[in-house]
């Protein structure tokens, strides 16, 4: 029997699907990610065409039968256009979106991550496009997904000796001097980009541009995230290589 449900939605990706439909991928606040067919998406004036673009928040109308399930009626509740104005924002979003659909079990319903993301692309869209902002987001997936960093106590054997930074990816937390030693390949992590994390670990999105950070220390958080990300995820992420790739292509946003 078929089911009929409809749920809020952030569209991760799309796909080419058959002739003129497409298999779109989306973050939905209810069931988390599915996979979801749009048929007749590729036809010209087809009412679903702009809906499934990367990173539109979408209210869907969906029917599951036994296979996947069909969209049939969809409305646009926020289309972000601001973002989608700046070629290097719309690639931060493009690669929010990648790390969800890599990230993301299907049908494991993460409201909160959902809040996040849509809060994340509000700001975004608002035109608070910091480095930060997107480290909050790798921050809160990690959260959300169980693999919050252990950063007040020694992840082995609990002491509070760990003013050294030094952590162990497979362990997830800080080292203390002592189960340190007995350890290869520990990450030593800056005291203010421990500091950054921490504070992004408990923040909310709406406080992020009022975080004082220095380059160095979001360089370095920004390369650690990426560590504990691929770590944990064991996929690479095309879309932050392409990301900087353009960094170095675009004279624009730094
Ligand atoms: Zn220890």
């Amino acid at each position: 029997m078929a089911i009929q449900f409809h749920s809020e939605a952030i569209v991760l990706k799309n796909m080419d699907y058959q002739e003129a439909d497409k298999l779109v991928s989306v973050f939905s606040a209810v069931r988390g990610k599915i996979q979801v067919v749009a048929r007749g998406v590729k036809k010209p004036g087809s009412s679903l065409r702009a809906l499934v673009q990367p990173f539109c928040h979408v209210q869907l109308y969906l029917v599951k039968g036994r296979s996947m399930a069909v969209v049939t009626q969809g409305r646009m509740i926020d289309f972000y256009g601001n973002i989608r104005q700046d070629l290097f924002t719309a690639m931060q979003a493009v690669y929010m979106m990648e790390l969800l659909d890599k990230a993301l079990m299907d049908e494991v319903p993460l409201p909160k991550l959902f809040y996040s993301t849509h809060q994340v692309l509000r700001a975004m869209n608002e035109g608070c496009v910091t480095p930060l902002l997107l480290r909050y987001f790798e921050v809160r997936l990690l959260v959300e997904l169980g693999y919050t960093p252990v950063l007040d106590r020694c992840v082995n054997c609990g002491s509070k000796e760990i003013g050294a930074g030094l952590f162990k990816l497979a362990a997830g937390g800080l080292l203390c001097p002592q189960c340190a030693r007995q350890e290869n390949g520990l990450i030593a992590v800056r005291p203010d980009s421990l500091a950054l994390l921490r504070l992004l670990t408990n923040a909310s999105a709406h406080v992020i541009d009022r975080i004082h950070s220095n380059p160095a220390s979001l360089n370095q958080l920004e390369w650690f995230l990426e560590q504990y990300l691929e770590y944990y995820l064991e996929r690479r992420f095309t879309m932050k290589h392409t990301i900087r790739w353009l960094k170095k292509k675009l004279p624009v946003n730094g």
